[in-house]
């Protein structure tokens, strides 16, 4: 016999079916009204993406209603608003996130299927967003979701660009480029904004002018573009205040120059317009990189430029007067990129507005902060003064008095110590050295790590903190738990939900309940179960994308990050190499079934990464087609590691590679996005390593290699000798030596022996730079320790679960909580 409660529902249960049954009839008429009056279709003609462009529509359309209004209580409640600048956000898809995000994900995934379509299919029409390298851009989208799921207002501001970060086939055993037109097919979420174009200026000279006001710059013979505003909604989870995602976009200030037209001259009549709209044409693909190039130079005041010039605009409508700036607005500054923002603002304030130099300045002291995300020299951003001056010169002359009353002050504190304070000049030996502006004039300056937080007040800007030490501070990164679990990883949310409840994707802190199912057998089995799964769906992925099979009953060893000799891949081939060689000189050992999998973008210009990238695919051809390996390690490189192809990777893995030289991986994200999902880390104790060990303890993660110190010490005494490791360790030796033995056969043939050499002896560079051979031996023993662990079943599905379980302090609703509390002082809009 049925239960009664299905014979009989009562009152209430009819309610809520009938209402379930409006609100998806709702949808459907959303879904197919979009179809008629968009497109001209009906459900039997629409083509996959008109499907998902209807479907988005009717989203946005939610979205946007709540954002309207938000935007309007935000004046209303006279709320300070932030504004993120950042040069990238890598935001991936919107479409799912934003479903989950709204609580449609079930209605929708029901009403399509009724229909007869499979989101999943729809979800692929979906271009990523790429604007983003990495780590960096990747931050500033998932603080955008925890801002609005905390109802804090906030504006990112960045570029449209036309072309994102390049999309990565393998073609031949080596990475091929092709251009990431993502706009191409047209985008549903964003919304043009014409009305509020803003110029930017660019070149001529400056005219002092006396007037009875005082001395007035006349700046003349510059040339302008404009920058086009394109706001996307971007919500949160359950939240009333979206936020607003601001992209300008280049557009030249005339249409065709008329005069040359007339005469025939029809390709010049069109340069001017091409030269302007180069500006926002596309992404630089280099991470943690930087090269003084001018039209990046443009791009950064482009940006900021507008940025700041909205806000004044905006500032002035709403309140008038332009001293109460800093109770409603503050600026983060995202690394170094956008800093032209300061000397901008200074230049508006003065210029355009008539303010004093002392006002302006004690007003961009109040608004500015900055977050430092790397301490290697390459990356630091500089500029050739000459170059600055002629694109930029009254900004230049700007940053110059910054610098003047900067560096007098600093006499003040080091009177006669000329090499002290040359080290912290802004401008020195013919550059403007970015970081330095920023901490001289910003009111704080965050490290993005505990350990990173310590480099850089006790060796980066040590001078600096001598001088300012309540200036710097260290919080850590985070990541957004909705993209990262309730996205990626539908089979684990479900699992949790049905456990502690689905609270904890509003609040992280309910994700310590799951601490309370960690002795639950049968929690236990059925996290690995979803570990299978996710293990499953990435076999069928790389099956139908690359053709390639992978066995998901062997441990998933994750590599996945962009292509960096400081992350170190090469020590991960170093070691697959050296398991090889234990297989080939004995063939009856046992090795543990492994998958190595391997995922990263070089930038087009690092050679040195092409050809590491070039020798991961051919190791992969070696032990995947040897006949004493094949089955039992087989190395796989997936193409186009991008937000899309990580939210399938990470929660299939087992092991996490986080294997950074020590004190260079300034936080790490992706060490904790794979932690969340249940990997286990086998890391250094670098960035955010140090802080997932002290989560989790020492049972529940692999750490191996130098310290920081170690490091640090070799580094100033420069003892560091890696041929002796080379002469010491046999199988260490042996590995290096499949890089020039003819094991692995190159076209041209010198590729991996620059390798080798750079190892051993060093090129131009010292060799060994990033302490392979140092941390060989150790890594080694790290990863036999994890494999141990795995051989273990009711050990490792402990420590799996224990990593999603300690994972809650890494969700970036806390980390924006910190920075909320230490630097901007929002308060939530209700
Ligand atoms: C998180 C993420 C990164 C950053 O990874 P790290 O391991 O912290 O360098 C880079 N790219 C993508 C696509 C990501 O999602």
């Amino acid at each position: 016999m049925l239960p009664s409660k299905i014979l009989k529902p009562n009152e209430q249960e009819v309610q809520a079916m009938a209402d379930n049954i409006a609100k998806k009839e709702e949808i459907k008429t959303q879904i197919l009204g979009k179809l008629k009056r968009h497109f001209g279709k009906t459900l039997e003609e629409a083509t996959k993406d008109q499907i998902y462009k209807s479907c988005a529509l009717s989203i946005r359309d939610v979205i946007v209603e709540k954002w309207t209004d938000a935007n309007k209580q935000v004046l209303n409640q006279g709320l300070k608003r932030l504004y993120y600048l950042s040069a990238e956000f890598l935001m991936g898809r919107a479409l799912v996130n934003n479903m989950i995000n709204l609580h449609l994900l079930k209605d929708y995934q029901e009403v399509l299927s009724d229909m007869g379509i499979s989101l999943d299919d729809i979800e692929e029409q979906e271009r990523d967003a790429g604007l983003g390298n990495g780590g960096l851009g990747r931050l500033a989208a998932c603080f955008l979701d925890s801002l609005s799921t905390l109802d804090l207002p906030v504006t990112g501001c960045s570029i449209r660009y036309e072309f994102g970060l390049f999309r990565q086939r393998i073609l031949d055993g080596e990475q091929v480029e092709v251009d990431d037109n993502w706009l191409e097919a047209g985008n549903v979420w964003e919304i043009p904004r014409p009305e509020e174009q803003v110029e930017v200026r660019y070149g001529g000279e400056l005219e002092e002018i006396w007037t009875d006001r005082g001395l007035k710059i006349n700046h003349k013979n510059y040339y302008s573009v404009l920058a086009i505003p394109y706001d996307y909604p971007v919500i949160g989870y359950m939240s009333k205040m979206p936020a607003t995602l601001r992209l300008w976009s280049a557009k030249a200030k005339t249409g065709l120059d008329m005069h040359y037209f007339n005469r025939g001259d029809y390709a010049r009549a069109m340069q001017e317009r091409e030269l302007a709209e180069v500006i926002s044409k596309v992404l630089y693909p280099e991470d943690n990189h930087e090269q003084g190039r001018q039209l990046r130079l443009k791009q950064f005041y482009f940006f900021t430029s507008a940025t700041m010039q909205h806000m004044v605009h905006k500032h002035k409508a709403n309140y008038g007067d332009l001293h109460t700036l800093p109770n409603y607005f503050t600026v983060q500054i995202n690394d170094t990129h956008p800093t032209l923002a300061i000397p901008e603002l200074m230049r508006i304030l003065m210029d355009e507005e008539g303010m004093g130099w002392e006002e302006a300045f004690d007003i961009c002291g109040r608004m500015f902060n900055y977050t430092n995300h790397t301490i290697m020299s390459e990356a630091l951003e500089r500029w050739e003064e000459d170059m600055f001056k002629e694109l930029l010169p009254r900004i230049y002359e700007i940053i110059k008095v910054i610098n003047d009353k900067f560096c007098s002050r600093l006499w003040d504190v080091y009177p006669g110590e000329w090499d002290k304070i040359s080290k912290m000049s802004i401008i020195a030996y013919k550059e403007i050295r970015m970081a330095n502006l920023c901490i001289a004039v910003c009111s704080k300056v965050n490290g993005v790590s505990k350990l990173h937080g310590e480099i850089i007040k006790s060796r980066t800007f040590r001078d600096f903190y001598v001088v300012f030490p309540d200036k710097f501070l260290g919080i850590t990164n985070g990541i957004t738990h909705r993209r990262w679990i309730a996205k990626a990883n539908q089979p684990l949310t479900r699992l949790l939900a049905d456990h502690i409840g689905d609270g904890f994707l509003k609040d992280y802190k309910e994700m310590d309940r799951i601490a309370d199912l960690l002795d639950d057998p049968k929690f236990l089995d059925d996290f690995m179960e979803v570990k299978r799964q996710n293990k499953i769906r990435l076999r069928d992925h790389l099956k139908k994308t690359q053709c390639i099979e992978i066995n998901e009953n062997t441990i998933f060893d994750v590599h996945a990050k962009r292509l960096h000799e400081y992350k170190r891949q090469l020590l991960k081939v170093l070691h697959i190499l050296h398991l090889y060689n234990l297989k080939k000189e004995n063939p009856a050992v046992q090795l543990e079934p492994c998958t190595f999998i391997f995922a990263a973008k070089a930038s087009p210009g690092y050679a040195r990464a092409k050809n590491i990238i070039r020798l991961i695919l051919a190791v992969a051809d070696l032990v995947n087609n040897d006949p004493d390996t094949r089955g039992v390690l087989q190395v796989v490189f997936i193409e186009n590691y991008s937000v899309s192809e990580a939210e399938i990777m990470i929660p299939a893995a087992d092991i996490s590679e986080q294997i950074s030289t020590a004190g260079l991986e300034a936080s790490g994200t992706g060490n904790m996005k794979f932690m969340m999902n249940g990997a286990v880390t086998l890391g250094t104790m670098d960035g955010a390593n140090v802080e997932i060990y002290e989560a989790v303890g020492e049972d529940n993660i692999f750490i191996f290699g130098a310290t920081e110190r170690e490091i640090s010490r070799m580094e100033r005494y420069g003892t560091y000798k890696p041929g002796e490791y080379y002469e010491q360790n046999t199988d260490l030796r042996q590995a290096l030596n499949r890089l020039i033995d003819g094991t692995l056969p190159v076209a041209n043939d010198r590729q991996f022996s620059d390798l080798y050499h750079s190892l051993l002896f060093g090129d131009m560079d010292r060799a060994d730079k990033y302490y392979l051979l140092y941390d060989f031996a150790s890594y080694s023993q790290g990863y036999e320790r994890a494999v141990s662990a795995y051989q273990d079943a009711a050990r490792w599905k402990r420590m799996a679960a224990t990593n999603t379980a300690k994972s809650g302090v890494f969700s970036s609703d806390r980390t924006i909580h910190e920075y909320n509390d230490k630097i901007w002082r929002l308060r939530e809009m209700t």
